[in-house]
């Protein structure tokens, strides 16, 4: 009897130093076959517990009962650590590097080139202090035209010139005849000047980027393009700093020997309004092409691109924001427009704007 009993033991010595010197979970699972299996030692002898003298029975059954448990506990703890380094180990070997080129490796995209412009414009103003905002496209005819400044009469307003949005009768009925609540496709950013007014006491130093649309179709115009509108109002701000802000963006855009010259024209809400011309990049502003001395075909050899519209904002658009904070004999304010396609065009000599909405990767792949 005690033989049995002592070879219960040696078992299970042997079998616990083998388990807790398991490596691996595969390991492991030999050592439960080879010590717990149905062909193993110590499951033989619990089977054999019938065949021994019925005083040995109690004694040895007990002993290889205990014994088995206790190897299946170890077995189970032991197994559960190694499960746990194994799993450890494959998350480490398996991680995926997302920023690897995929395979076959793909072509990056890039940025097209009118959104590659508007923020390169944006990044200009915003180092000069301005905050970046938007509005709707679809807008009322009092935001595009009449807080504007815009004659009743004002050609722009014509249905020849501008989308407008038919409404439904139930808004109609609603609203009335009244007609700065049509809506119409913005002609323009300038809109955002009277709503951020309306939103925000003075100073203040915006941006506008956005779509706008016009009935216009041809080599230099399309119905959808993008314009960046720029406003400042503020005390004391005067012509001289709308020309130093829009040379610092001219330099920023155009190159560093940049000038800027403002040509007096009209825009209903500015007073007075100027076009901005950057001199020419490709001749200097000579007008003239340096080596062969022919007419610069740019700026069509007068050494001038025009690049903007802008002006003082006219006090009468101060006076109309509705909260009365842009008393116009307190602030001042200059406000300017620019196509992004224009700015896109000019920096990169592309001949037709039609180019930018193609989709011809041939044409969007030169840039950036
Ligand atoms: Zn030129």
């Amino acid at each position: 009897m005690s033989s049995t009993l002592d070879r219960i033991a040696a078992l299970t010595d042997e079998a616990s130093t083998a388990i807790e010197n398991a490596t691996t979970t595969a390991n492991l699972e030999e050592l439960r076959v080879g010590y717990l299996g149905r062909k193993a030692e110590l499951p033989n002898l619990l089977r054999g517990v019938a065949q021994l003298p019925p005083e040995e029975r109690g004694a040895v059954g007990k002993a290889a009962n205990q014994a088995r448990q206790r190897l299946e506990a170890l077995i189970e703890e032991r197994g559960g650590a190694l499960a746990g380094a194994e799993l450890d180990a494959k998350l480490v070997a398996d991680t995926v590097d997302v920023t690897l080129p995929g395979v076959p490796s793909q072509p990056v995209g890039r940025l097209h080139v009118l959104t590659a412009t508007r923020r390169e414009i944006e990044d200009v103003f915003c180092g000069l202090g301005f905050t970046v905002v938007e509005g709707p496209e679809v807008e009322l005819v009092h935001y595009n035209f009449d807080a504007l400044n815009h004659d009743p009469a004002h050609p722009a307003r014509s249905r020849t010139d501008t989308f407008y949005v038919r409404r439904p009768q139930s808004v109609l009925d609603a609203v009335g005849p009244d007609p700065s609540r049509e809506v119409v496709l913005r002609t323009h950013t300038s809109p955002n000047q009277p709503r951020a007014m309306e939103r925000q006491a003075p100073p203040i130093q915006i941006i506008v980027p956005g779509r706008v649309y016009r009935r216009d179709s041809d080599a230099t115009h399309t119905p959808q393009f993008h314009q960046i509108e720029g406003l400042a109002v503020d005390e004391d701000i005067t012509l001289a700093d709308l020309k130093g802000t829009l040379l610092a963006f001219a330099r920023a855009i155009f190159g560093d020997e940049r000038d800027v010259r403002l040509r007096p024209h009209f825009f209903p809400f500015t007073e007075p309004s100027v076009e901005v011309d950057v001199s020419c990049f490709q001749c200097s502003g000579t007008g003239a092409l340096p080596r062969t001395g022919a007419r610069c075909n740019l700026c069509k050899g007068t050494g001038w691109l025009e690049i903007l519209g802008s002006g003082m904002v006219d006090p009468n658009v101060l006076g109309m924001v509705p909260t009365g904070e842009y008393d116009p004999e307190r602030w001042q304010g200059y406000a300017f427009g620019m196509g992004i396609e224009r700015i896109a065009m000019l920096k990169h000599g592309v001949p037709d704007l039609r180019l930018f909405y193609e989709n011809d990767l041939r044409f969007l792949a030169q840039f950036g």
